[in-house]
């Protein structure tokens, strides 16, 4: 009894003063200005860096974004002395999994890498969506240090939930049958289906695999008509790349999937399926296959390339050769991502995968080396791929992902130039996201 009372005067004591402490009648306090002074911008767009440039803050937007001569420190303003440093938008990381299988401090310790190694927002695609919006939440309001969230809900044929993932991300519910996890068969009532994953609060429908084309099509046209995205896969298996592509989604992921339009015959299902006939791409990429990329230039579909997918996969088998060989090269990859982004195609920088927990860098760099190395983009064009192009793949492109007045506080500073090669996004020294700075320095390796 008396350990009883004891807690409740405890806690009573704790509410009165976090009541005090919160003082929900007070007016919020003004936001603070900051001033980063004098460094090299490079905005995003792909324009060439201005040298001695500074960008003043107001709380989590960018207010000003001048010549270091023409812009002095305003009467209260805090000042970040930024000469000699480079400064770009936040970078932005379009294809993660968090919780897949759902597993809190793993994602937390991701998502602190990726932030103070300079990404300020990523694309969860797909997971266990009643742990990523948590995630999401916590990182909104600064509970937990990491990118913004914007997440998907699944879509996908009945035979795809045999798949074990699809069992780890619906634990406690039946696989398939989730606001977050739908089985789409020809009886699924899709205006409802789709109303639930939105109450999810996804930002998109992905569409993973096994279903026709005339279904893809009706999934996306229903999205849109409820104003959700729609991200898919290049190919979803009997879909074809050209199906998915002319349904009108928004983006898709993995660009080796495009090469599957070559093929004699389309796998019908995802799982064991046939590789890409590599063979009918040594003397030239065939014709079925440009006409997508010119088809995503004009429609403006986003190309979330993931070479580090391709890049992993050539390593597993470099080190496991007697395992089956991958169903696509990372030189095929690397090759069409090329070819795509000399084609005009809008491609963006995504991993599907994370760097190891003792790396100090996350994954996103190391896309970003792949994308200018392998695949050529010169280094503005793969700064872009990280910046603009991943807001425009959440549609955020008027919020975020360049340097201007009136968009998100979302900075990366780096002590080396990005736009002679980008390995210098390793030389992250600050990030800012919506405003709250994250020192390098203050980042611990694997914690
Ligand atoms: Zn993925």
């Amino acid at each position: 009894m008396r350990i009883t009372n004891g807690l409740l005067a405890a806690s009573l004591a704790l509410a009165l003063s976090s009541a005090a402490l919160a003082q929900p009648d007070a007016p919020p306090p003004a936001p603070p200005l900051i001033l980063y002074r004098d460094a090299t911008l490079i905005d995003g767009t792909g324009a060439p860096p201005r040298p001695h440039m500074s960008i003043l803050t107001r709380g989590e937007r960018i207010e000003r974004v001048a010549p270091a001569a023409a812009l002095p420190a305003p009467d209260g303003a805090e000042v970040v002395d930024a000469k000699g440093l480079f400064v770009l938008p936040g970078l932005i990381n379009t294809h993660e999994h968090l919780a897949t299988p759902p597993n809190r401090p793993f994602a937390e310790a991701m998502m602190k890498k990726d932030l103070y190694g300079g990404v300020t927002a990523l694309r969860d695609m797909a997971d266990d969506l009643r742990q990523v919006a948590d995630l999401a939440r916590a990182a909104r309001v600064g509970e937990i240090p990491g990118p913004d969230i914007y997440y998907a809900a699944l879509m996908a044929g009945p035979e795809f939930f045999m798949d074990p993932r699809t069992q780890a991300v619906t634990m406690g519910a039946v696989p398939g049958q989730t606001p977050w996890m739908r089985a789409v068969g020809p009886d699924t009532d899709l205006r409802q289906a789709v109303a639930e994953a939105k109450g999810t609060g996804a930002t998109a429908i992905k569409i993973y695999a096994d279903l026709p084309g005339g279904a893809v099509a009706a999934i996306t046209a229903e999205a849109h008509r409820q104003g959700l995205m729609v991200w898919a896969h290049a190919a979803v298996f009997p879909a074809t790349p050209a199906q998915v592509i002319d349904a009108g989604v928004n983006g898709v992921s993995h660009v080796c999937m495009l090469a599957y339009q070559a093929s004699a015959a389309m796998p019908g299902a995802y799982h064991h399926r046939a590789a890409v006939e590599a063979e009918r791409f040594v003397a030239a990429t065939p014709g079925g296959v440009t006409a997508l990329f010119d088809d995503m230039r004009a429609r403006g579909t986003l190309l979330d390339a993931t070479l580090w997918v391709y890049d992993e996969m050539a390593a597993d088998h470099a080190a496991h050769p007697e395992g089956a060989a991958p169903y696509c090269s990372d030189t095929l990859a690397a090759r069409l991502t090329h070819e795509a982004f000399t084609r005009g195609v809008i491609i963006s920088a995504g991993t599907d995968g994370f760097s190891e927990a003792s790396d100090p860098w996350p994954a996103l760099q190391d896309e970003l080396i792949l994308l200018q190395d392998k695949a050529h983009l010169p280094p503005l064009a793969v700064v872009r791929a990280a910046t603009w192009a991943g807001a425009y793949a959440f549609g955020h492109e008027a919020e975020a992902g360049t340097i201007a007045e009136g968009k998100l506080a979302n900075l990366a500073f780096t002590t080396d130039d990005p736009s002679k090669d980008v390995r210098a996004l390793k030389t992250v020294t600050l990030t800012v996201k919506r405003g709250a700075r994250y020192w390098r320095k203050d980042y611990v390796v694997g914690r």
